[in-house]
């Protein structure tokens, strides 16, 4: 496909977009299908010629619609919201285009930052204690993941990370797998199961407290089970609580809980994916009282705030706990607005930085057998040898200069 028939099949699938969702009330919001019904309307080998692009969306009516569950229908009341919107669909089109991958801030300074100033709006619209805001005097700050899954995940590992190494300053003798094997983590029966499943990924112990008759898990609870575990010589290190569960959008009591966590060195992570969009309002803010207590928050906008998937937001009040826990630094990863203090290989470095600032060709080094090695990866779909000669010119110019 050129960039003559990109614009003139875009146009069309925005088209077939907005037919899509203007008349999505008139589809059965639920398929009607049996399982496998998709293996015998397609080859069972990849066809090696292309396939015409009319066919393809042809296909797409008669293949994929009668097995899509429509979640932006009106009827559909399933699970949750899949938030879609028209300007977030424009957003993901511009996203596509751009096609950068922001896992360092040279990577493209753009996304980095963006994501930091926009988690602080986002941040200060829910009236987040200071000390999650980046741009502040505290340590915190907001990065987005894929899910709140993820966001779980993320906050037990950090908080096992920082257990472990808690329990080592004192006990110096006590090894890693035998103080993992003690540490127990804990969340309401209620919790949605992706945290659960972050202690089987995490590799350690998850206690589910009871909830009360609204669903929700009280400090006396947790503090029960606590007496007992630490009197059974295990190590309580991660609480996470629920606002808005899942099944009932039932409210943890945080204001009890979260002064429990802070005395007993426990990392209180809120999962609010699913209600925490309506924090924003005025009338639903108190809510969220007590968040002041916890280490990590996260909450959803692909599921209410307009935003399409994946959008997951996670504060945490200490980015270094973050930080530290998930710390290696290939060296590709590394680039001039960060220190380092290397003293061989000085040469290569000098070129390296020459080529950088030129910012006609982008390069990124590595390191092999200790040698600062530059690497040359031919990575664009329009890249021809044209440009590589180019490339080459240009670093052996730039590897003369005085
Ligand atoms: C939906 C939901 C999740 C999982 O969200 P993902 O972003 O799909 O991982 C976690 N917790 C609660 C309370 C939820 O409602």
């Amino acid at each position: 496909m050129d960039a003559a028939e990109f614009r003139r099949r875009g146009r069309e699938m925005v088209d077939y977009v907005a037919d899509y969702l203007e008349n999505i009330e008139q589809r059965p919001v639920y398929p009607d299908v049996e399982p496998g019904y998709l293996r015998s309307l397609i080859p069972t080998e990849a066809p090696l010629e292309p396939d015409n692009y009319d066919d393809i969306i042809k296909d797409v009516e008669r293949i994929i619609m009668p097995g899509v569950t429509h979640w932006q229908s009106p009827y559909f009341f399933a699970y949750f919201p899949a938030a879609s919107s028209y300007p977030a669909m424009l957003a993901d089109m511009l996203c596509g285009a751009i096609g950068c991958i922001g896992f360092s801030w040279a990577a493209s300074p753009a996304c980095t930052e963006l994501e930091t100033v926009m988690l602080d709006w986002l941040g200060k619209m829910l009236k987040l204690p200071e000390h999650f805001i980046a741009g502040t005097h505290g340590h915190g700050g907001g990065v987005i993941q894929s899910t709140a899954s993820e966001a779980t995940l993320m906050s037990l590992l950090a908080a096992r990370c920082k257990a472990v190494r808690r329990v080592q300053e004192t006990n110096p003798e006590r090894l890693e797998a035998e103080v993992l094997s003690k540490l127990v983590a804990y969340s309401s029966e209620q919790a949605h199961s992706s945290v659960e499943r972050a202690s089987l990924i995490g590799g350690v112990m998850m206690r589910k407290v009871p909830t009360d008759n609204t669903y929700a898990v009280g400090g006396g609870m947790l503090k029960k089970m606590l007496e007992e575990d630490r009197a059974a010589g295990l190590i309580p290190f991660y609480f996470c609580a629920t606002l808005g569960t899942t099944s009932s959008c039932a409210f943890d009591h945080i204001t009890e809980l979260g002064p429990i966590c802070n005395e007993e060195n426990m990392w209180m992570h809120i999962d609010a994916a699913y209600a925490g969009s309506a924090f924003i309002c005025p009338e639903f803010r108190p809510l969220l009282n007590g968040i002041e207590f916890a280490d990590s928050f996260n909450f959803n906008p692909h599921k209410w705030l307009l935003i399409n998937f994946d959008c997951s937001t996670m504060w945490v009040k200490k980015r270094q706990d973050i930080i530290g826990a998930f710390k290696v630094e290939p060296l590709y990863l590394k680039h001039e607005n960060q220190e380092s203090g290397r003293g061989s290989n000085e040469l290569n470095q000098l070129l390296l930085k020459r080529i950088t600032e030129s910012r006609t060709i982008h390069l990124v080094p590595c390191q092999l057998s200790g040698l600062f090695v530059l690497r040359f990866a031919v990575c664009s779909r329009v890249t021809d040898s044209g440009h590589v000669q180019h490339a080459w010119r240009q670093i052996t110019q730039l590897s003369c200069e005085e």
